[in-house]
């Protein structure tokens, strides 16, 4: 058997792993700033909270969940996306009866069965933030304003493009709806056999079809943001002065249609075209149904999330270097008592909290040197029989490629000081 890993999946490597720390905790820190606190929930869950979540007519559901059944017969499901998860936690633990507002934040794997390609998995992370309790217009520019923080944080934003609409609410949309209906039946042969069926099941999912034709006649139906009522016209306005008032730049897309059932009133996309088809980075909105579609009090609530893999190509342009380990102090030796002492200094190092490596054999020094060199080591020290007699140790600095003696207790310090 071919030793492999399953198609869509993939490691995050050594090499990139300071890359993914670097962008997870600018997310934390910005998310900080704004009270929200971390979930950790499971990555399984009952299969009916996705699908009544997310809708049965949506592509997620239909055709992307990794779905099995559990000994007891119970449906189970990997998590496609974050968000129903949070509601089920936030119901499950009654945290709407400890606080008006509550600020959640996740990152982890979600799982979907879709054909990979470059900035696509079938096991990919996302990191996401869900505020539940108001319904006021400036929650979601805060939600808003602080994912563009975060984008800004670890400096991509020259690549990106962020894309508002509204997609109204109960009042609203199944007007709306009967409008779609209405625009696209005389079309129908022309559409997709998707297309076709959706008009039945979820005419606003032809709004997002890929298929060229079905894009060309939905460019021409009508559009929701011109047909919002007067409240959800009002809330869109005023999530644009906040917006506007904070300095965050959007533009509106009337176009933006989510690909999940529960979203209301305001959406985002955060696109860029660095990626080819895969334009989409981030993306969330307003849920103010799901809460109470699930069995809790009804409360309104927004929310986003990122994929990681996107942003981390992205970050990659932005700053190709390397991105690896960090390792302070790497400590060559020869012969069986410098390699004792070299093990105790590499403890005592660490203990001050300098990361440092040793060799654990007896190569050469050659070879060790090499390695020192390789692990980006700052600073290289050397003890061999004649250093440990006398007290000292050699200490190369591997930049400026300078070398000097030093006792064990001055090199210590040294090597504790920050470059
Ligand atoms: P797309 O249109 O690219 O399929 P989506 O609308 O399905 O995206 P969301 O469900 O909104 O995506 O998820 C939010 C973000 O998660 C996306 O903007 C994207 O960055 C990321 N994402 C979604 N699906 C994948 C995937 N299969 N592989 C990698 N990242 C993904
Ligand atoms: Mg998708």
């Amino acid at each position: 058997m071919e030793t492999r890993s399953i198609r869509g999946f993939h490691d995050v490597l050594p090499e990139e792993i300071k890359r993914w720390h670097h962008i997870e905790e600018e997310a934390k820190s910005v998310f900080e700033l704004h009270g929200f606190s971390e979930l950790r929930m499971p990555v399984l869950e009952f299969t009916e909270i996705f699908a009544r979540s997310l809708g049965t007519t949506t592509d997620i559901v239909e055709k992307e969940m990794y779905t099995f059944q559990d000994r007891d017969g119970s449906s189970l499901t990997l998590r496609p996306e974050g968000t129903a998860g949070v509601v089920r936690a936030y119901i499950e633990n009654s945290m709407w009866a400890r606080s008006p507002v509550t600020k959640l934040y996740y990152t982890g794997m979600m799982f979907r069965h879709e054909r990979p390609q470059k900035g696509r998995f079938r096991g990919f992370y996302q990191i996401g933030a869900e505020l539940l309790g108001p319904e006021e217009p400036p929650s979601d520019a805060e939600l808003i304003a602080m994912v563009w923080k975060l984008l800004e944080g670890i400096g991509i934003t020259k690549y990106l493009k962020l894309e508002l609409s509204s997609l109204g609410d109960d009042n609203c949309r199944p007007r709306y709806k009967e409008m779609l209906i209405a625009f696209f039946t005389p079309e129908k042969e022309r559409l997709c056999e998707d297309c076709r069926r959706r008009l039945g099941t979820n005419p606003l999912r032809i709004l997002d079809c890929k298929v060229k034709g079905c894009r060309e006649i939905a460019a021409r139906a009508p559009r929701m943001i011109d047909n919002l009522c007067g409240d959800c016209s009002r809330h869109l306005a005023e999530v644009r002065e906040n917006l506007d008032s904070v300095g965050v730049p959007y533009v509106i897309n009337p176009g933006i249609v989510r690909g999940l059932d529960y979203y209301t009133r305001t959406v985002f996309e955060i696109t860029t075209e660095e990626l080819g088809s895969q334009n989409a980075v981030a993306a969330g909105g307003r849920y103010d149904g799901l809460v109470e579609e699930l069995g809790g009090p009804r409360t309104p609530a927004v929310g986003f999330a990122v994929g990681m893999e996107r942003l981390i190509l992205l970050h990659q342009m932005a700053f190709p270097g390397g991105f690896g380990r960090e390792i302070r102090v790497f400590i060559a030796h020869m012969g069986e008592e410098a390699r004792k002492k070299a093990f105790q200094l590499a403890s005592e190092l660490r203990g001050r909290g300098v990361a440092t490596e040793t060799d654990y054999g007896q190569k050469s020094l050659k070879s060790q040197l090499k390695r020192a060199d390789k692990s980006g080591a700052g600073l290289t020290f050397i003890i061999g029989e004649d250093e440990l007699n006398r007290g000292v140790v050699k200490v190369r600095n591997m930049s400026a490629s300078t070398e000097e003696e030093m006792d064990f207790g001055s090199a210590l310090e040294l090597a504790s000081q920050s470059d």
